[in-house]
């Protein structure tokens, strides 16, 4: 399929010559991510701010690199990509983000590639995602890659997706599979405080979300494996650990036994929630 020209321009009242972008294209897909070591957007170095240096030496925390990880999903597509639309600029947008040792499985998740001023707007798209599919096979698989308008940025962005997690949980002491089924398929609602690992960048607040624990089983090792569904903008290792209370109840306290999660994928990004209609 070649892309069609869905290309948005600039104001035309941009002045001429100016270094604004005058073209840009917004591809769209979906990734699955298989592996525990990448982010999804380009990993700045926080100490140097991706500098690279710290009063004219190399950053120590980064050795240098501005970045603290070599690669991130953004990355590997775009190695692929850019050169292809012959661009040297994009954005990355993503409908949400999961941390970086958290797998993205299932049907993947939303992305939109925005690509500033291609020389070449007409790349080959199935062609392109064959090639990103065979640069990266064990780390990113991409599908269903399309140009769509510029609008689709925003509805990505403010799209409220609930999503299904499947997570190994270690338990400090063996649990009764009586309490486990008590607990399936019964929508909870949770108070949880920003996690303490984000609330540097994130406001401190108090939200309200649902939670389903859809299937849990106990495995040899006497870890548990569960399948949970968790309203959008939920924190989900801090709804298994209870993070010392900022998150209520947990599974910690719904089961009496301190819980950690030891691995954590994306299964499913459910539909998105409607979109509440506005006030005529
Ligand atoms: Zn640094």
């Amino acid at each position: 399929m070649m892309g069609d020209l869905t290309a948005s321009t600039d104001s035309p009242r941009a002045p001429q010559g100016s270094s604004r972008p005058k073209i840009r294209l917004f591809l769209e897909g979906r990734y699955q991510k298989l592996v525990r070591d990448l982010p999804q957007t380009v990993f700045f170095c926080p100490t140097c701010k991706g500098r690279g240096r710290m009063k004219g030496q190399p950053c120590t925390r980064c050795n240098g690199f501005g970045k603290l990880t070599k690669d991130s999903v953004q990355e590997l597509i775009e190695r692929v990509a850019m050169p292809r639309f012959r661009s040297w600029k994009s954005k990355f947008h993503g409908a949400g983000r999961e941390d970086v040792d958290v797998r993205m499985l299932g049907d993947g998740r939303p992305f939109i590639l925005e690509i500033m001023n291609p020389k070449h707007p007409m790349a080959d798209l199935t062609e392109l995602e064959d090639a990103i599919n065979r640069a990266y096979p064990d780390r990113i698989v991409v599908k269903g890659l399309q140009l769509v308008p510029r609008a689709r940025v925003a509805e990505l962005k403010e799209a409220k997706h609930p999503k299904e997690y499947a997570a190994l949980v270690r338990t400090q002491s063996p649990v009764a599979p009586g309490k486990l089924e008590a607990l399936l398929n019964r929508k909870l609602m949770i108070r949880q405080r920003t996690p303490e690992r984000v609330a540097h960048r994130r406001a401190d607040m108090d939200r309200q979300r649902w939670i389903e624990l859809l299937s849990a089983q106990t495995l040899e090792s006497g870890d548990l494996r569960i399948l949970l569904r968790c309203e959008h903008g939920t924190y989900v290792k801090e709804v298994i650990s209870g993070e010392g209370g900022r998150t209520e109840p947990s599974l910690s306290e719904l089961l009496g036994t301190p819980c950690t999660c030891v691995e954590l994928d994306v299964a499913a990004i459910l539909a998105a929630d409607p979109v509440p209609a506005k006030n005529p």
